[in-house]
């Protein structure tokens, strides 16, 4: 997985075509425009108190860790 030195959390997307992590409006890898923000899946600074929304992200980190270590 390649990541750029500079990238913040806040800023890293997902690609959802080809599972990149980038910072730009589209893939540098297939191009694609479709993406999401890494902070969906980890909240960086975030004091969670809706036990509910923090068992749902813990669901969508475990899917998003088998999607990265499947490339
Ligand atoms: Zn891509």
């Amino acid at each position: 997985m390649e990541t750029d030195p500079g990238m913040k959390l806040q800023e890293a997307r997902l690609c959802l075509d080809c599972e990149e992590l980038h910072t730009q409006e589209q893939c540098p890898v297939c191009a694609s425009e479709a993406f999401s923000f890494l902070t969906r899946w980890i909240p960086s600074n975030e004091v969670t108190r809706d036990l509910a929304a923090a068992e749902r992200r813990r669901a969508d980190r475990l899917i998003l860790r088998e999607a990265l270590a499947s490339r």
